[in-house]
Protein backbone atom coordinates (compact mmCIF):
# COMPACT_ATOMS: atom_id res chain seq x y z
CA UNK A 1 0.00 0.00 0.00
CA UNK A 2 2.76 2.34 0.71
CA UNK A 3 4.74 1.42 -2.55
CA UNK A 4 1.28 2.37 -4.40
CA UNK A 5 0.36 5.46 -2.46
CA UNK A 6 4.48 6.86 -2.93
CA UNK A 7 3.76 6.23 -7.05
CA UNK A 8 1.12 8.20 -7.16
CA UNK A 9 2.36 10.77 -5.41
CA UNK A 10 5.52 10.86 -7.66
CA UNK A 11 3.01 11.27 -10.24
CA UNK A 12 0.89 13.78 -9.09
CA UNK A 13 -2.18 11.81 -9.03
CA UNK A 14 -4.79 13.78 -7.10
CA UNK A 15 -7.08 11.49 -4.63
CA UNK A 16 -10.68 12.46 -3.39
CA UNK A 17 -11.60 10.06 -0.97
CA UNK A 18 -15.05 9.40 0.21
CA UNK A 19 -16.95 10.61 -2.68
CA UNK A 20 -18.78 8.62 -5.07
CA UNK A 21 -19.29 9.15 -9.08
CA UNK A 22 -23.06 10.03 -9.24
CA UNK A 23 -22.50 11.64 -13.18
CA UNK A 24 -20.51 12.08 -16.03
CA UNK A 25 -21.33 14.65 -18.29
CA UNK A 26 -19.20 16.50 -21.40
CA UNK A 27 -18.95 19.39 -19.01
CA UNK A 28 -17.52 17.88 -16.27
CA UNK A 29 -17.93 15.62 -13.52
CA UNK A 30 -20.24 14.90 -10.34
CA UNK A 31 -19.29 13.62 -7.27
CA UNK A 32 -21.25 13.38 -3.76
CA UNK A 33 -20.10 12.63 -0.38
CA UNK A 34 -20.40 9.37 0.42
CA UNK A 35 -21.49 10.30 3.37
CA UNK A 36 -23.17 13.64 3.63
CA UNK A 37 -24.19 13.83 -0.25
CA UNK A 38 -22.73 17.14 -0.30
CA UNK A 39 -22.33 17.25 -4.48
CA UNK A 40 -18.72 18.26 -6.00
CA UNK A 41 -18.58 18.97 -9.28
CA UNK A 42 -15.03 19.16 -11.09
CA UNK A 43 -14.23 20.26 -14.89
CA UNK A 44 -11.15 19.24 -17.31
CA UNK A 45 -11.23 15.53 -18.06
CA UNK A 46 -10.91 13.80 -21.15
CA UNK A 47 -11.01 10.48 -19.91
CA UNK A 48 -13.42 8.54 -17.03
CA UNK A 49 -11.70 5.11 -16.42
CA UNK A 50 -14.41 3.11 -14.15
CA UNK A 51 -12.87 0.49 -11.90
CA UNK A 52 -15.72 -0.96 -9.44
CA UNK A 53 -15.72 -4.53 -7.73
CA UNK A 54 -16.66 -7.46 -9.70
CA UNK A 55 -18.69 -10.23 -9.86
CA UNK A 56 -18.55 -14.02 -10.51
CA UNK A 57 -19.80 -15.36 -13.88
CA UNK A 58 -21.16 -18.88 -12.34
CA UNK A 59 -22.93 -19.19 -15.52
CA UNK A 60 -21.30 -22.54 -16.50
CA UNK A 61 -20.97 -24.22 -13.25
CA UNK A 62 -25.08 -22.78 -12.62
CA UNK A 63 -25.79 -24.51 -16.27
CA UNK A 64 -24.02 -27.80 -15.87
CA UNK A 65 -25.94 -28.31 -12.18
CA UNK A 66 -28.96 -27.32 -13.88
CA UNK A 67 -28.83 -30.01 -16.57
CA UNK A 68 -27.73 -32.61 -13.89
CA UNK A 69 -24.55 -34.77 -14.14
CA UNK A 70 -22.92 -37.90 -12.46
CA UNK A 71 -19.75 -36.31 -12.53
CA UNK A 72 -18.59 -33.91 -8.93
CA UNK A 73 -19.75 -30.50 -9.69
CA UNK A 74 -17.24 -27.60 -8.45
CA UNK A 75 -16.75 -24.34 -8.90
CA UNK A 76 -13.88 -22.51 -7.45
CA UNK A 77 -11.50 -19.01 -7.10
CA UNK A 78 -13.11 -15.84 -8.50
CA UNK A 79 -15.95 -17.66 -9.89
CA UNK A 80 -17.55 -18.45 -6.54
CA UNK A 81 -16.49 -15.25 -4.94
CA UNK A 82 -13.83 -12.83 -6.23
CA UNK A 83 -11.57 -11.99 -3.99
CA UNK A 84 -7.38 -11.62 -3.75
CA UNK A 85 -5.12 -13.84 -5.37
CA UNK A 86 -4.18 -16.12 -2.52
CA UNK A 87 -7.74 -16.66 -1.12
CA UNK A 88 -9.13 -17.71 -4.35
CA UNK A 89 -5.98 -19.67 -5.80
CA UNK A 90 -6.27 -21.11 -1.82
CA UNK A 91 -9.73 -22.16 -2.44
CA UNK A 92 -9.07 -23.79 -6.28
CA UNK A 93 -5.93 -25.39 -4.85
CA UNK A 94 -8.81 -27.15 -1.96
CA UNK A 95 -11.03 -28.59 -4.76
CA UNK A 96 -7.76 -29.40 -6.60
CA UNK A 97 -6.89 -31.73 -3.77
CA UNK A 98 -10.43 -32.90 -3.46
CA UNK A 99 -10.45 -33.66 -7.30
C1 LIG B 1 -8.37 -5.55 -12.42
C2 LIG B 1 -8.05 -6.56 -11.34
C3 LIG B 1 -7.01 -6.30 -10.48
C4 LIG B 1 -6.71 -7.21 -9.47
N1 LIG B 1 -5.67 -6.93 -8.64
C5 LIG B 1 -5.37 -7.80 -7.66
C6 LIG B 1 -4.27 -7.53 -6.78
O1 LIG B 1 -3.58 -6.50 -6.90
N2 LIG B 1 -4.01 -8.44 -5.80
C7 LIG B 1 -4.74 -9.58 -5.64
O2 LIG B 1 -4.47 -10.36 -4.72
N3 LIG B 1 -5.78 -9.86 -6.46
C8 LIG B 1 -6.11 -9.00 -7.46
N4 LIG B 1 -7.15 -9.27 -8.31
C9 LIG B 1 -7.92 -10.51 -8.09
C10 LIG B 1 -7.21 -11.68 -8.75
O3 LIG B 1 -7.02 -11.39 -10.13
C11 LIG B 1 -8.10 -12.91 -8.56
O4 LIG B 1 -8.26 -13.17 -7.17
C12 LIG B 1 -7.50 -14.16 -9.21
O5 LIG B 1 -7.16 -13.92 -10.56
C13 LIG B 1 -8.54 -15.27 -9.14
O6 LIG B 1 -7.93 -16.43 -9.67
P1 LIG B 1 -8.82 -17.56 -10.30
O7 LIG B 1 -7.85 -18.62 -10.76
O8 LIG B 1 -9.92 -17.95 -9.39
O9 LIG B 1 -9.54 -16.89 -11.58
P2 LIG B 1 -8.89 -16.24 -12.88
O10 LIG B 1 -7.51 -15.72 -12.62
O11 LIG B 1 -9.92 -15.29 -13.41
O12 LIG B 1 -8.73 -17.49 -13.84
C14 LIG B 1 -9.86 -18.09 -14.45
C15 LIG B 1 -9.38 -18.58 -15.83
O13 LIG B 1 -10.39 -19.40 -16.40
C16 LIG B 1 -10.57 -19.03 -17.74
N5 LIG B 1 -11.92 -19.40 -18.13
C17 LIG B 1 -13.08 -18.75 -17.85
N6 LIG B 1 -14.12 -19.42 -18.37
C18 LIG B 1 -13.62 -20.51 -18.98
C19 LIG B 1 -14.19 -21.59 -19.72
N7 LIG B 1 -15.51 -21.68 -19.91
N8 LIG B 1 -13.37 -22.53 -20.21
C20 LIG B 1 -12.02 -22.44 -20.01
N9 LIG B 1 -11.43 -21.46 -19.32
C21 LIG B 1 -12.21 -20.50 -18.82
C22 LIG B 1 -10.29 -17.54 -17.78
O14 LIG B 1 -9.93 -17.12 -19.07
C23 LIG B 1 -9.12 -17.42 -16.80
O15 LIG B 1 -7.89 -17.61 -17.42
C24 LIG B 1 -7.46 -8.40 -9.33
C25 LIG B 1 -8.50 -8.66 -10.22
C26 LIG B 1 -8.81 -7.75 -11.21
C27 LIG B 1 -9.94 -8.05 -12.17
Amino acid sequence: MGAVLSRLEQHEIVVHPNRRLAEVRPDGLTFVSAFGGKPYRTEGYDTVVLVYGAVPNGALYERLRAEGTNCPLYIAGAAWTPRRIAEATQHGARIGLII
